[in-house]
Formats: structure tokens, C-alpha cells, sequence
């Protein structure tokens, strides 16, 4: 046989192979057919080696095939990189990055990718300045990456920049530039601009539609989640079980609830979709936000995996909005039998009995919050001030203008009061102890991350610019309310995306407001209906669907 054939045949196995053993069987063959020197043979079993991470030893094997080449070529040493960031070693992949003799635009978006991918999305949008420090240029798959963790820290000022430039190169109607695009505006509150690339694409898929509809959901707007389903349908696009949990989170948000047990029940008759334990999840959350404990319960009662924490602890935030001690205490027992009772839920339950005056149930959590251990996921939040992310954590000492922050917090923090902003909570915060920002409360002397980040803010943009924050964890009722009344005392408007949804904060108003229960009607039916849909779900038809 030829060389040429001989590679060829190799390259064909290479092709179906799927195994770290298979790999070692092409290996032998390779050197068998005295290949073991030909570069393009050992490029892509690096290659296979950089897409097959979760084999084990896949890393170690490319490495040994990178070492015996004489002369990689630039391909080589971009899938050595990337095996090694795939591999979560993002400082190996940058030193090879850093000292390859030729760097193509492959190296350059590989590099991005991983640490988008690794969430360094600070390092990830450090490569942009980088690529325009050497004249680099974009392409298509650079603008993806950036835009990926643009969204996550909330940069829009760099999306923007990234915006101009894709339709500059005319990548705009590109679907995936696109969807990137659009995934960016609506995860940096700009629900406006999101729409206008939406509108602009001439080929949409089912990641577009499931993008608007989720960020419409997620933004409490669950009339706007519906009528985009409905265009989607219209538009001959079949919905995928995400678009669900979209359009569900949406009815959830906006106290639709009428609406979302329709969709529920549709996923199943119409699509022929299997609803996971998420839907389950939005469902019950969709009752107990509207004061349905009752039927959230009932709800519960229809999950397949009815042991799974997720929707017992959905049931104990909203027994904690509606203050009602007995689902409560429902709740944590299930949570306790499950054996997933956490600090955090105790926290919840001990805010109930606050709420409802039950200073022994109060007494008896925070005794069990001592026993549990409190371990919580320190709060930090990112805020975007001109093209440049500044990471603020609670209490922060680290930031540079750290001293200039506090004293911005106090003036904020007076005119706040002045308008009418109250520190809230303070009893229970006190009564808890020392807590950390867990996402449930605070010490009433710590300082939570947005808090920092809004003084940071104001101090540093003209008067009227909005303010844009994202943050890890949600939003406490305090920092909530401290930021409505800064909305109003300082006439700016500030979008906080937190872990669940989006505030926007406009003359001391909050996009989130109060649940507008709508529609309550013939939810006793619904729940039965529900029911017997849970058994003909396993016959695969519906009986609403002939
Ligand atoms: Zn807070
Ligand atoms: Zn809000």
C-alpha cells in the first residue's frame, strides 16, 4: 500500500473511533505502517485527543505524540492547546498559546473559547484587547465566543462594540452570530436591542426562538414568552422541551397561571414532550407564587421523581413569600427525610416563623442551622464601566478604589434614606448571627456586592447613565429595597440580573413588583386533569389531544 492510502485508511479509523483503547490499536497501526513521523497523521490523533477530553488519558497520550514531533504545524499545536483547556488547564493551554512560533486565527478563537467556556470570561474578553493590540481580526467564531461571556458578566458596552463589527462584516444574519447577539443584549437587560437582531435575521432556529422566549420569561414578561411561542409554531419551528421551560418560567413570573398549566399539559398532548422534573418544577413554582399552596402541594404529589428536593424546596420560597408556616414546616420535613436539608433552607423556614411570629420554631432553626454548618456561596457582583468589568464581593476590600466606594456608599446610602429607604430585616439578621451572603441574608453590618457595585456606579458615570449589575446569587429584600429608593434619589435607572431574573429599577419602582394573579379560574379541574395526564403521560397519548 501507498503512504497516501495507508494515512488515508488510518484517518478513516480515526474517523469511528470513540475509545481511549481503539485509539491505542490505531496507534500501534500507525507505527506498524511506519507512519509514526507523518505530521498530518499525528495532528488529528492530537485532534481526537482534544475533542475526546472525557476519556482518560487522552491528555497525556496527545502530549507524548506532541513531544515526538520534530516541527508541529500550526494545527498541531492549536489542538494541543485546546486539549490542555478543555482539560481545565487553562495556564498550559496559554503558555503554548504564548509560544507558538505561528498563531492563526484558530489559536486565537480556541483560546477564547476556553476560557468562555471555564468561565474566565474577564481573561476570555482580555483576548479581544489583545487580538486588537496585534491587528488580529475577527471572525465569526471569535464574535460568538466574546459575546458568550459578554453576557455572562453583563459588558454590553464591549457587546455593542462586538455588534458594530458583525455588521461591518456582514455576520449578522448569521444564525449563530445571531443567536449570540441576541443571547448578549437580552442577558444585559437590553430586551429592546435583542428583539432588533431578531428581527434582522433572515434564518432563525430553535436556539433563536428559545432565547427570546426565555429572556422574555426571565423578565417577568410572560405575555410577551407567549406570543413569541405562538409565532414560533407559526413560523413552523417545533418547539424542544428549553422552550418550555422558557414560556412556564415566563407564566411563573407574571402570575399566569391559567396559561402556563395550558403549556404544561400541551408539552406532552401537542408535542409529544416528556416534561422533566424542571417543569415540574416551574409548575409548582407557578402555584405558589400566586398563593396556591395548596395546589402547589397536589402538584407535587403528580412529580414521577417525587423524591427530588428541588421541588420541595421551590415549595418552601414560596411558603416563605406567602409566610405560611404549616407548608413550611411541610416542606423542610421532606427536605429532612430526603436528606437534602441545607443551612440555607433552615434560614428560609427560620424567616417564616419570624414572619409569623414563632419564636420557638425560630429558636429551634437556629439551633439546627448551628448543627448543619453554614457553608454559603460567597456573593460577588460585576458592573461595567466604560468597556472595563469591575467584580465587587461582600465587603470588598480589594478593589483599588475600595475607600472611595465606601464614602460613595454613605452619601448614596443617606440621600437613599432621605427618600424613604429603610434597612430591612435587621431583626432577624440580627437574631441569625453571623451570616455571610449567602443569597438568603446578611450581617446587618456586611455590605453586599451590589450595594458596592451601584456607589461604584454613580460615582463613576454621568448623571442619567443606567446602571447595569449582575450578580451570582439573588437579590436580599434589603438590597432590593435599597436600590428603589437610589432609582428614585438619583434618577438613574439600574438593571440587576441576578441568579433567577432581571430587576429593572426606575423611579423607585421595580420591574419585578407584585405578582399580578390574572386568571385563577378552574384550578381544582386543572389539578385532577393534571393528574390523569401524569398517567396517560406513560401511554404516550393524551386523551385532550383526539
Ligand atoms: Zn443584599
Ligand atoms: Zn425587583
Amino acid at each position: 500500500m501507498l503512504d497516501c492510502a495507508k494515512a488515508n485508511a488510518i484517518l478513516k479509523l480515526l474517523q469511528g473511533c470513540n475509545s481511549f483503547t481503539r485509539l491505542r490499536k490505531i496507534q500501534a497501526q500507525v507505527i506498524v505502517s511506519g507512519l509514526e513521523c507523518d505530521p498530518s497523521i499525528s495532528t488529528q490523533l492530537i485532534n481526537f485527543c482534544a475533542v475526546s477530553v472525557s476519556v482518560s488519558g487522552s491528555l497525556a497520550h496527545a502530549q507524548l505524540l506532541f513531544d515526538k514531533m520534530l516541527d508541529p504545524p500550526t494545527q498541531a499545536w492549536n489542538s494541543i492547546a485546546r486539549c490542555y483547556g478543555r482539560n481545565g488547564c487553562l495556564e498550559d493551554a496559554r503558555f503554548l498559546f504564548d509560544n507558538m512560533p505561528e498563531r492563526d486565527l484558530v489559536a486565537w478563537n480556541a483560546m477564547i473559547s476556553c476560557y468562555s467556556q471555564a468561565g474566565h470570561h474577564e481573561e476570555a474578553m482580555g483576548m479581544y484587547e489583545k487580538m486588537r493590540n496585534e491587528n488580529v481580526g475577527l471572525d465569526g467564531f471569535s464574535i460568538v465566543g466574546l459575546l458568550s461571556s459578554c453576557a455572562h458578566v453583563g459588558a454590553l458596552g464591549l457587546g455593542v462594540q462586538l455588534h458594530r463589527i458583525a455588521c461591518d462584516k456582514r455576520l449578522v444574519r448569521n444564525v449563530f452570530v445571531g443567536n449570540a447577539l441576541i443571547d448578549m443584549f437580552a442577558k444585559c437587560g437590553s430586551l429592546d436591542d435583542a428583539l432588533s437582531v431578531f428581527r434582522e435575521m433572515r434564518k432563525r432556529d430553535v436556539f433563536t426562538w428559545n432565547s427570546m422566549i426565555h429572556e422574555f420569561g426571565v423578565h417577568g414578561l410572560g405575555n410577551d414568552a407567549i406570543s413569541f411561542f405562538e409565532q414560533m409554531l407559526l413560523a413552523g419551528i417545533r418547539p424542544n422541551s428549553i422552550t418550555f421551560l422558557g414560556l412556564l418560567c415566563g407564566c411563573s413570573h407574571q402570575g399566569l397561571v391559567q396559561e402556563g398549566i395550558d403549556y404544561f399539559h400541551q408539552m406532552s398532548s401537542k408535542f409529544n414532550l416528556t416534561p422533566g422534573i424542571k417543569h415540574y418544577g416551574c409548575l409548582v413554582d407557578l402555584y405558589g407564587r400566586a398563593g396556591r399552596l395548596d395546589k402547589a402541594l397536589e402538584m407535587i404529589e403528580t412529580v414521577p421523581s417525587r423524591d427530588d428536593p428541588v421541588v420541595w424546596r421551590i415549595l418552601l420560597g414560596s411558603s416563605k413569600i406567602h409566610k405560611n408556616v404549616a407548608t413550611g414546616e411541610k416542606a423542610m420535613m421532606n427536605l429532612m427525610r430526603l436528606g437534602a436539608l441545607t443551612a440555607g433552607d433552615c434560614v428560609l423556614l427560620s424567616t417564616i416563623y419570624a414572619g409569623a411570629n414563632y419564636p420557638s420554631g425560630f429558636a429551634k432553626m437556629r439551633k439546627l442551622i448551628k448543627t448543619l454548618g453554614v457553608k454559603t456561596t460567597p456573593g460577588w457582583s460585576w458592573i461595567e464601566i466604560s468597556n472595563q468589568v469591575h467584580k465587587f464581593v461582600v465587603d470588598d476590600k480589594l478593589h483599588p478604589d475600595s475607600m472611595q466606594v465606601y464614602e460613595k456608599l454613605e452619601e448614596v446610602t443617606k440621600r437613599a434614606a432621605s427618600a424613604g429607604y429603610v434597612k430591612e430585616e435587621a431583626v432577624i439578621l440580627n437574631l441569625l448571627g453571623s451570616w455571610s451572603e449567602g443569597g438568603y441574608s446578611e450581617t446587618p453590618s456586611s455590605c453586599h456586592s451590589e450595594k458596592l457595585a451601584i456607589a461604584y456606579g454613580l460615582a463613576k458615570t454621568p448623571e442619567g447613565t443606567s446602571l447595569r449589575i449582575v450578580k451570582n446569587l439573588r437579590v436580599c429584600k434589603d438590597c432590593h429595597s435599597f436600590t428603589k429608593f437610589v432609582s428614585k434619589a438619583f434618577n438613574r435607572s439600574i438593571v440587576v440580573r441576578d441568579r433567577v431574573r432581571f430587576h429593572h429599577f426606575k423611579n423607585g419602582v421595580c420591574s419585578c413588583g407584585r405578582l399580578s394573579v390574572r386568571r385563577m379560574v378552574a384550578i381544582d379541574e386543572e389539578i385532577s386533569i393534571l393528574k390523569r395526564s401524569r398517567f396517560v403521560l406513560q401511554l404516550k397519548t393524551h386523551p385532550m389531544n383526539r
